[in-house]
């Protein structure tokens, strides 16, 4: 197969998302009482209604339409007035009833979009102007959001002593009915990803807002979060659509960007050979890194939808939207423009902080005692130093940041002061003066006397009008001082003796 950025000159890659998220944070399940827990022993947090018996009658978990909502709306979708829930029929033993509960063609949220930082390369060359391009130089793509719809997991299943994941060849098939009945949001995009690379980002944005509201843990590890990706190519040029695959339920973000850059080369390959893409559902294997055929796509009309006669239509008051309104927290894209607009933070570092709500709350804890004027030191600190120093205090974050905002370590020291104060509550000053770092002028002198002393030609060169010889200098002095010295004091003396 040819590699995937070849392919891309060649062709275009049509990628749309369908992800899944468990609302881990309620206590309850979607039609019943039965707890939420993900460590329970099997089949102890059941009912009737999630065991699918006869007679058994749902009732809707209000706190679960709150976050949908709150879904809906960070994601800029319309809260739709009026939605129902229907009936997916299938036959399979994780779902005793014999259908899910899940909505029709009108979710509780529609047509919103969320905006992606593309980086620039090839972001420029999409020809029907989805991208923008910000003041800041770098590209926004508004990725539509064709719906987030409410619908229930099923049971977990494990099949022993045979083939994996085929009833067929186990010998014996577990039902743990705990999972069966918890909400889930399934969230679906507009085909507006092109590469690999835009999908991974996608989902990863995704999951800093869902973090920040506060619905789910979102842990791909555990399958809190997953996602199905739908990819087809057409000819660069064409605005046709291609037929697609889709590959079902990815669960990290390196899977998903491998599971497309094999797919999208795969297809080539077909088309190119003259063969033509069929519509399957296909499976990522990680160990293989390739996909295989799961099963033919099946027609909507086998699932015999319709509405589901035990629940009412839902008619959504503006009260209830704007109470889930009021609730929705600062989310990342608005934490990252205030740390720029407040403190002057690089968008790059503002924007590692605010995806991620326990840096941020350090950030701003650590801000609470730092002076403004230090801000992008401290965020350099904890953005390239603090997360492998999970144990540091606030005030031990800020007097790191002040010592070297005064110049007085440097970012090679900075390392080994947080070394010696990793699970200690010792201030950082003391460390310093306790290890000799505070670099005094005399000390940095010396180095200085030294190097110019064996560095005559630079000297001259200096001293007949090349200014530039002195990053030389510093260099050397950097050397000298095995990493230790300051360069910006270095680059100080160096002027002072040179011109004196
Ligand atoms: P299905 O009925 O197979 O589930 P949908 O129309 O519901 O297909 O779309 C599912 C996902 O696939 C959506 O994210 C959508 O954007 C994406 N999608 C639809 N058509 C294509 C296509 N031709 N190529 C790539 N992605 C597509
Ligand atoms: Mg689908
Ligand atoms: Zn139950």
């Amino acid at each position: 197969m040819r590699a995937l950025r070849e392919v891309l000159r060649d062709w275009e890659a049509v990628i749309g998302l369908e992800i899944h998220t468990e609302l881990t944070s309620l206590e309850t399940k979607m039609f019943c009482g039965c707890r939420i827990s993900h460590d329970d022993e099997p089949n102890t947090n059941v009912c009737p209604v999630c065991l699918g018996l006869p007679g058994a009658l749902p009732v809707p978990n209000e706190k679960a339409i709150e976050y949908i909502v709150m879904a809906g709306l960070a994601t800029n979708c319309d809260v739709m007035k009026r939605s129902m829930f229907y009936r997916k029929h299938y036959f399979y033993p994780d779902m005793a009833k014999n259908f899910q509960t899940t909505q029709g063609p009108v979710a509780f949220v529609m047509h919103g979009h969320l905006d992606l930082e593309v980086s620039g390369e090839g972001a420029d060359e999409r020809p029907d102007g989805t991208i923008t391009k910000a003041a800041d130089g770098s590209y926004v793509l508004p990725v539509k959001i064709l719906r987030i719809h409410m619908e229930e997991d099923a049971a977990k299943m494990v099949h022993v002593g045979g083939a994996e994941g085929r009833i067929g060849g186990a010998r014996e098939s577990l039902i743990d009915y705990n999972r069966c009945g918890t909400p889930l949001i399934e969230l679906v995009t507009e085909p507006d990803l092109r590469t690999p690379e835009e999908a991974r980002l996608f989902m990863e944005k995704l999951r800093q807002v869902f973090l920040a509201l506060g619905i789910s843990d979102c842990s791909l590890e555990r399958g809190s979060m997953r996602c199905d990706g739908n990819v087809s190519l057409r000819r660069r040029g064409s605005s046709e659509m291609g037929t697609k695959t889709e590959m079902k339920n990815i669960n990290s973000f390196k899977a998903l960007h491998d599971a497309l850059a094999y797919e999208i080369c795969r297809q080539a390959e077909v088309l190119e050979g003259g063969g033509r893409v069929l519509q399957e559902t296909r499976h990522w294997e990680p160990s293989r890194r390739k996909t295989v055929v799961m099963r033919v796509k099946e027609r909507n009309d086998d699932y015999r939808f319709f509405p589901d006669p035990d629940l009412m239509p839902f008619d959504l008051s503006d009260e209830f939207v704007e109470r889930c309104r009021r609730r929705l927290p600062e989310l990342p894209d608005a934490r990252r423009d205030r740390y720029v607009a407040t403190w002057g933070l690089r968008c790059r570092e503002a924007e590692l902080l605010a995806a991620d709500p326990q840096a941020a709350s350090l950030f701003e804890d650590v801000m609470g005692v730092a002076e403004p004027a230090e801000a992008q030191v401290v965020a350099n600190v904890m953005v390239n130093l603090v997360p492998s120093y999970g144990s540091l205090g606030v005030g031990q974050i800020a007097g790191i940041a002040r010592l070297l905002a005064a110049d007085d370590i440097t970012f090679v020291q900075a390392r080994e002061v947080l070394d010696a104060l990793d699970g200690t509550d010792d201030d950082p000053e003391e460390v310093v003066e306790a290890l000799g770092m505070r670099q005094s002028a005399d000390s940095l002198s010396l180095v200085v006397d030294e190097v110019l002393g064996r560095c005559e030609d630079q000297v001259r060169q200096y001293r007949s009008g090349n200014r530039k010889v002195v990053g030389y200098l510093v260099g050397q002095c950097m050397k000298a001082s095995a990493g230790a010295g300051n360069p910006k004091l270095f680059n100080q003396l160096l002027l002072e003796r040179l011109e004196g």
